[in-house]
């Protein structure tokens, strides 16, 4: 008899795992459909021996100091500052956009407040931002849209970006300065022994089994329980019953390369030629030192596994009719970006999954992220100078 089954062993999944067996003691029973645990962020030494993320590149950032902290007792960090150049023009160019990269791209020689002015000069002010095409032409105007943010979405997607929510870009970070990190948050840094191996330790306890290539439907008419946690699609929960909920897929396409450097930055973005979006190179990410390197190309795609949601009022509609379901089941907990149709970060799914722990539990959220086991004293990573923000922009959703 256990007291949970919970469907999906990625962050969403793990982390109440973790919580409820060591926070409060319960049985629980975590299977996932996949040969491993980790979720999207599963981490693994490919045949030559180099750390590569199997469904693409994962850089954890976030703002959140509870929950560096409590994802800091599975893992010690690496401190890792992203950063993403863009193929425009023939040239690699830093993206977000920032001084260095009108610069160059125009071959100017502007400073700080010239280059705001540039901004203030090209950008068509939009009274509503009803679009993504409204934020990034608010932004930056037609012509920087065209060259880094129009066939990119459209890549990206499968739409163009007149069609897709102004939620998707919310903001396009546009900086004066020289700052070309990717993201600001103050807390940057990855697992030092990946991601696998923080899952292993947090999924190390003797209330927790795991079962692995194992969908819940095969089991869960023969197993007792008395509540569920699902992380899985809400859609395929309740047999597509108002529909099909659209997702975008991507193709991942790994290679080794014989040589130490394969390119000049841990990412570099194609908006406008290439099938692909972007080609990460691991080692930046992982800090491994190897003869050879690997890298990995992205190929969106309409069909495949489930990655991103769709951000369209159509499917918004959609979604609040399940949502409507699953607030009226007694013993299911929705929890996750495939179970709430939403792109979220990994650091906002952690902090969705020790909410959800909290309510469970009857705790506050500050004390859900409390538990017995040792505390691994936090990196703190303190922000840089930058005045850019942590938002995803169009260019560059992960
Ligand atoms: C290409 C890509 C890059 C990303 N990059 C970043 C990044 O750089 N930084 C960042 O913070 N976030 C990033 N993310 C987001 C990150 O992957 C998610 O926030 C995180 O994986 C969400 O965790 P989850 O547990 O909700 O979902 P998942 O990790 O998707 O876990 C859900 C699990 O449920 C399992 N499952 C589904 N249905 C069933 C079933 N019927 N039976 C059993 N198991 C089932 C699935 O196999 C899966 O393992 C990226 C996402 C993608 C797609």
């Amino acid at each position: 008899m256990f007291d949970y089954l919970i469907v999906g062993a990625g962050f969403a999944g793990s982390v109440l795992a973790e919580r409820l067996a060591n926070g409060s003691g319960k049985k629980v029973l975590i299977c996932d459909k996949r040969p491993h645990i980790a979720g999207n962020a599963y981490d693994y030494y490919n045949d030559d021996g180099i750390l590569i993320h199997k469904y693409g590149p994962h850089i954890f950032h976030t703002n959140s100091a509870d929950v560096f902290e409590y994802l800091g007792r599975f893992t010690e960090w690496r401190e890792y500052q992203h950063r993403v150049l863009a193929s425009v023009d023939g040239m690699l160019v830093p993206i977000p956009i920032n001084l260095d990269t009108i610069n160059k791209l125009y071959g100017l020689n502007l400073n700080a407040h010239e280059v705001q002015d540039f901004f203030d000069k090209v950008r068509e002010k939009r009274e509503t931002l009803r679009t993504s095409e409204d934020v990034v032409l608010n932004a930056v105007g037609k012509e920087l849209y065209e060259k880094f943010f129009k066939n990119y979405t459209r890549k990206q997607w499968g739409l163009d970006p007149s069609e897709l929510d102004a939620s998707v870009t919310a903001r396009v970070p546009t900086r004066t300065n020289r700052d070309d990190r990717y993201f600001t948050d103050i807390f940057q840094a990855m697992p030092k022994h990946g991601y696998t191996r923080m899952f292993e330790k947090m999924l190390d306890s003797p209330n927790i089994k795991i079962m692995l290539n194992c969908d819940y439907r095969e089991i869960v008419k023969e197993i007792d329980f008395r509540e569920m946690v699902y992380t899985g699609p809400v859609d395929s929960f309740f047999n597509h019953c108002y529909g099909k909920l659209p997702y975008r897929s991507l193709e991942f396409k790994h290679e080794t390369h014989d040589t130490e450097v394969f390119q000049s930055a841990p990412v570099v973005n194609y908006p406008n030629d290439q099938a692909y979006t972007r080609i990460t190179e691991f080692k930046y990410l992982t800090g491994q030192t190897h003869k050879k390197t690997g890298v990995v190309y992205e190929y969106p795609q309409a069909e495949g596994d489930p990655y991103y949601p769709i951000p369209r009022q159509e499917n918004a509609t959609i979604y609040a009719k399940y949502k409507a379901l699953a607030d009226i089941q007694t013993n299911v907990h929705f929890v996750g970006r495939l179970a709430t149709y939403k792109y979220y970060n990994m650091d906002q799914i952690v902090a969705q999954a020790l909410t959800q722990y909290g309510k469970i539990a009857g705790m506050k959220r500050k004390e859900a992220g409390t538990l017995k086991a040792k505390t691994a004293s936090p990196m703190v990573y303190q922000n840089g100078n930058g005045n850019g923000n942590g938002n995803k922009s169009l260019t560059a959703l992960s």
